[in-house]
């Protein structure tokens, strides 16, 4: 029997950035995470920025956010002696005066200063349709998700630390210090399956509901934009004149497959930003985990104390994952409370008896 501290079900970015972050703390950590092409984490874009863009104010406790993203970043890149991180120029593009006038007012607040360029930025591109001009949200980046969960898996498994399968819940056997699955024994077991969690016996009372959401690459010869560009979708800069657009959302689907529609939407979208022709590369689909309250799930199972959830990373996994799994990890370590709007206490009426 092999014995570990943690056993980690899930390695998108919730069981990555948990996993490293325990190990960090010298915790022996054993991960089990089945491969799959289309999950969140593997197709998602990786970028973050510090405000919600619809109304122009601060996201959910983002200066903690942002702190704790930079510290889990830093931590990784030494670890690995690789860079996963580029801050990016993030450009609002204004749809009307008014949105012109409640940007001015916004940025004079003072949790909006250090976010918030109050100056207006005209276009500068030619072909880029930006008649309001931009915006500019500081502090915004991107992290090549990609690379961040392939180099972790990697190490994990040259350590002998990974296991590439579908958890089977009729194998592990939990007991009051001890979770046992086949061979491996662990002190405690963490479920981080994003919205694969609707499967798992355990957890899947929690109102978690799978949003799907699409993306395109695309060529856009020419373009030169060095910005993240957001309207009501988003442009990210790859290099070599190929961007990623995105994303849709879609309440109803429940699959991972690439439909006509999202890609027609997208491309709709693309043809009022950009003067250019798009050429086509590729499409891709995933499930995002969302919460009926928009907050994620973090706790202890009511029945069983060793075993933990962390899930409902939503549409920002990667800005509120690292604050939210030191919050875990304190929780779990010292019992230290979490705080209630994400702590799954709030849905124990909703357990079956
Ligand atoms: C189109 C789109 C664009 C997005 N863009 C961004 C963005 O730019 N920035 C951002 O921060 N967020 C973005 N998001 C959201 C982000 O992707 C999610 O918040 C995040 O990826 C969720 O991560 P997760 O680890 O919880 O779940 P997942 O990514 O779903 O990972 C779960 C992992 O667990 C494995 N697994 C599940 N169940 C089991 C089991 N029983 N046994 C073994 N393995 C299992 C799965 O195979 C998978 O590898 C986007 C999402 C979508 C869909």
């Amino acid at each position: 029997m092999k014995v570990f501290d943690y056993i980690i079900v899930g390695q998108g970015i919730a069981g990555t950035v948990l996993a490293f972050q325990l190990r960090l703390k010298g915790k022996h950590v054993f991960v089990i995470d089945k491969y799959r092409d289309s999950t969140s984490s593997k197709i998602a874009p990786g970028t973050y920025n510090p405000m919600v863009l619809k109304r122009f104010t601060p996201c959910w406790k983002v200066e903690e956010q942002l702190s704790s993203l930079y510290h889990f970043i830093e931590a990784f890149e030494t670890s690995f002696n690789t860079i996963i991180h580029k801050p990016l120029r993030l450009l609002r593009k204004f749809a009307s005066i008014q949105e012109q006038n409640l940007w001015l007012e916004k940025s004079d607040h003072n949790r909006l200063i250090p976010f918030m360029n109050s100056s207006f930025i005209s276009n500068p591109y030619k072909d880029i349709n930006a008649d309001f001009g931009f915006g500019e949200v500081k502090k915004s980046g991107w992290v090549d998700f990609s690379l961040l969960i392939s180099k972790f898996k990697q190490k994990l498994e040259d350590d002998g630390c990974f296991l590439d399968e579908d958890f089977d819940y009729n194998s592990m056997l939990i007991r009051q210090n001890t979770v046992t699955y086949k061979s491996i024994s662990a002190q405690k077991i963490v479920f981080c399956e994003g919205h694969r969690l609707t499967k798992n016996p355990f957890f899947n009372y929690l109102p978690l509901i799978p949003t799907k959401g699409e993306l395109i690459t695309v060529k856009l010869e020419g373009l030169k934009v060095q910005e993240l560009i957001k309207s009501n979708i988003t442009l990210l800069p790859l290099g070599n004149d190929v961007y990623k657009v995105g994303a849709t959302f879609n309440w109803d689907d429940k699959d991972e497959v690439c439909s006509v529609k999202a890609k027609e939407e997208l491309l709709i979208k693309l043809k009022d930003l950009v003067n250019i022709n798009p050429v086509l590369i590729k499409q891709f689909a995933g499930l995002r985990p969302t919460v009926k309250d928009r907050r994620a799930l973090l706790g202890a199972h009511p029945n069983h104390d060793n075993m933990f959830v962390f899930n409902g990373l939503g549409t920002r996994g990667l800005l509120i994952s690292p604050y939210l799994a030191l919050q875990l990890i304190e929780f779990m370590e010292k019992s230290v409370d979490l705080d209630p709007e994400v702590d799954i206490k709030r849905y124990k009426n909703e357990m079956p008896c």
